[in-house]
């Protein structure tokens, strides 16, 4: 059995519903996880924080969502044909979420307060939608799907935007899924979102529904998980901006989990977790091209030049923190993680000296209160505008200086940090040099 996920890109208009529903029909007994459709997370999040300062336009943002989701499915339905009852309840599901949506809308504008909790609820719409609408779609063309509510089986911790799934409850779900399988329904289940245990929605993070797939992966013991994409594969450099990257046949979980990390958006960096527990393969496949292999993610590692793929995150800063003298090194550095810990904010590149760190980390809505708080460790500098490239799978250090950091020997390298053992190398320069400084790099290291 099989885990079949599909993006947000996947499932952007009743065409590509179509060419999904196509892939799913290949397969015998798969389960299927949909992201929210293109576009419509990123909306619902801009309502939430729209309807603080102007609740009309919230509202215009909502019934845009709205007409979207009609669209698709009066589309698909004039394709299709299927009892009116059915367009009736896929038209009553979307009227039910929006009436949900600007409920909740309106009690951001009267409280005049966006709680992480509120914003979790307003998010996982995007996916209640597109999960249960997908499912009467699919069933209209003679697949027998399922819907399932992820709440019921993706239970996690309450730490609201970023939950922490519990996978021994997520596990204790299995049995009652399978025999659904079994009697030949295909589930479908919407991903990004779960519930704590007080009942309360949460979401998994930004691009969490990867990370659904393969924790219902691991539950079921799926023989493999495929992420669905608009690309073939994971690349040697994002092919949006670097168009002679080519596709990696073969990765690591580890490598793959380091490319996510860096910001290689194709993946939750947390998918890899699950699956490589269960040594379950992950496969990363494109539903335009479907034939194309796409990459494989287990844990088995190639080695194929000297570096598997170059990454980059822009909206970046370097934080320097200098001890005010009054506290013993061990407890400085420790002191100033403490305080990024508190804020959920995850380093990407540190370098010490005896009396001070510099730390490269993206910007958020948390960084202010942080720096805020380190100026209390003592003396704060900041960068602004900067941009980390990180090298994954580095397995020559020789090339390191001749190609690598050749490349870069012009533009000012702000931080630089290296593991041999991890095969990982960060440089941190300014921001509008990052792209130029990548394209550079590849075509050195992959033309
Ligand atoms: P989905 O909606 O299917 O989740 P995403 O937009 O999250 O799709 O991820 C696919 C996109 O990730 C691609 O269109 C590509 O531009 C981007 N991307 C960034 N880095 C890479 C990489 N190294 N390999 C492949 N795609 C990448
Ligand atoms: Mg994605």
């Amino acid at each position: 059995m099989r885990i079949l996920k599909f993006g947000g890109t996947s499932m952007s208009d009743a065409k590509t519903w179509q060419q999904v529903i196509d892939i799913i029909k290949r397969y015998e007994s798969p389960f299927v996880v949909v992201s929210a459709t293109a576009r419509t997370t990123r909306e619902l999040i801009k309502a939430a924080r729209t309807a603080l300062v102007d609740v009309e336009e919230a509202h215009r943002i909502a019934s845009d969502i709205k007409r979207r989701h009609k669209e698709i499915i009066t589309v698909f339905f004039d394709e299709h044909q299927s009892e009116e009852s059915v367009l009736d309840n896929c038209n009553k599901w979307i009227d039910q979420r929006t009436e949900e949506l600007e409920t909740q809308l309106e009690a951001i504008s009267s409280e005049q307060e966006i709680t992480e909790q509120k914003k979790d609820a307003i998010a996982s719409i995007g996916e209640q939608l597109s999960s249960y609408l997908f499912a009467q779609c699919a069933s209209a063309t003679g697949i027998a799907t399922q819907w399932i509510d992820a709440a019921d089986i993706i239970r996690t911790d309450s730490d609201f935007g970023q939950a922490n799934p519990d996978e021994n409850y997520i596990a204790n779900q299995a049995p009652s899924l399978k025999k659904l399988i079994i009697k030949g329904n295909i589930p479908v289940m919407g991903g990004y979102y779960g519930m704590d245990k007080n009942g309360q929605t949460t979401t998994l993070g930004f691009e969490g529904s990867d990370y659904s797939a393969s924790l219902i992966g691991a539950a079921l013991d799926a023989e493999a998980i495929e992420i669905w994409t608009d690309v073939s594969g994971i690349y040697t450099c994002d092919p949006r901006f670097v168009p002679d990257a080519q596709p990696i046949p073969q990765l690591s979980f580890q490598e793959a989990t380091e490319l996510a990390y860096f910001g290689a958006k194709v993946l939750h960096p947390a998918t890899t977790k699950p699956a490589s527990k269960k040594q379950i393969p992950i496969w990363v496949k494109n539903i335009f091209d479907p034939d194309e292999p796409g990459t494989c993610i287990s844990s088995e590692s190639t080695k194929n030049g000297p570096v598997k793929a170059i990454t980059y995150k822009q909206n970046c800063t370097i934080v320097t923190v200098t001890s005010s003298q009054t506290v013993m090194g061990y407890e400085f550095l420790a002191g100033v993680f403490d305080i990024l810990r508190w804020h959920h904010l995850a380093v990407d590149v540190v370098t010490t000296t005896e009396a001070s760190v510099s730390i490269g980390i993206e910007n958020g809505d948390n960084l202010d209160n942080a720096i805020e708080q380190l100026n209390s460790y003592g003396s704060v500098e900041i960068l602004n505008n900067q941009g980390i490239i990180s090298l994954v799978g580095c397995s020559n250090e020789n090339s390191l200086v001749t190609d690598i950091l050749s490349k870069v020997k012009n533009v000012p390298q702000n931080l630089i940090s290296y593991s041999k053992f991890k095969g990982n190398l960060n440089i941190v320069v300014d921001e509008d040099q990052v792209l130029p400084v990548v394209k550079d790099i590849h075509q050195k290291l992959f033309s």
